[in-house]
């Protein structure tokens, strides 16, 4: 079972499922091609798959095109159905900066088959999280800026206000499609400026006021 920690407590979650948001941030969703989304995208990530601060991320042998995707990530802290808008945003406790890496080569075979993305989003390492900052100890504006640095080099820049849906209609969407858990992760979407990493690399990986990591890619 993988847990989640909140920093400065010893208060941990053990993770429900981890679900992710594709294209919500305009110049990533240009960068992709294709249309922008009228509702969100949506695809999961096995929960083996998640890993931390300071661990390796092992590239896949079978891709030559994993790219880092930074993201906010929400912890759920209560079990929700058909969520209001309140509800929703009671349901979210805490955040964290998170990693969804890609392997893009193969998401991009998959989607011209048509087929479901689990193999270039849900393999080993696939997710980085770090600790969670409480809601209660600090609340998001949308003014915080999401940076990832390869190798000391600015790669990704943005702002949480930019996302197309926010936080709270991702997981109103969400829950009334599924039941969402205490201990449910979401993966909010990536801003502009992914890019393709090599054994060796190491990337940064921060959020303002929330928390910042760093991973080096074996
Ligand atoms: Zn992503």
């Amino acid at each position: 079972m993988k847990k989640v920690k909140i920093k400065n407590s010893n208060k941990e979650f053990t993770v429900g499922k981890i679900l992710c948001v594709g294209k919500n941030y305009l110049a990533h969703a240009e960068e992709m091609g294709g249309e922008l989304p009228k509702a969100p995208i949506i695809f999961m990530k096995p929960t083996s798959t998640l890993i931390y601060n300071g661990n390796t991320i092992t590239h896949p042998a079978h891709s030559n095109e994993m790219h880092h995707e930074i993201e906010l990530v929400l912890l759920i802290g209560k079990t929700i159905n058909n969520a209001s808008e309140t509800e929703a945003e009671e349901a979210i406790v805490a955040y964290a900066v998170g990693l969804d890496m890609t392997l893009r080569d193969i998401q991009l075979q998959l989607k011209k088959k048509g087929h479901p993305w689990t193999l270039a989003k849900g393999f080993n390492d696939s997710a980085v999280v770090s600790e969670f900052v409480l809601k209660e100890n600090y609340k998001i504006t949308g003014n915080e800026e999401i940076q990832l640095y390869k190798n000391g080099k600015l790669q990704q820049s943005s702002t949480l206000g930019k996302m197309l849906f926010s936080s709270v209609d991702i997981v109103k969407f969400l829950s009334e499609r599924m039941t969402l858990e205490p201990g449910d992760l979401i993966y909010t979407g990536t801003p502009e400026g992914v890019s393709k990493v090599e054994r060796g690399d190491v990337l940064t990986s921060k959020i303002t006021n929330i928390a910042e990591i760093e991973n080096k890619i074996i």
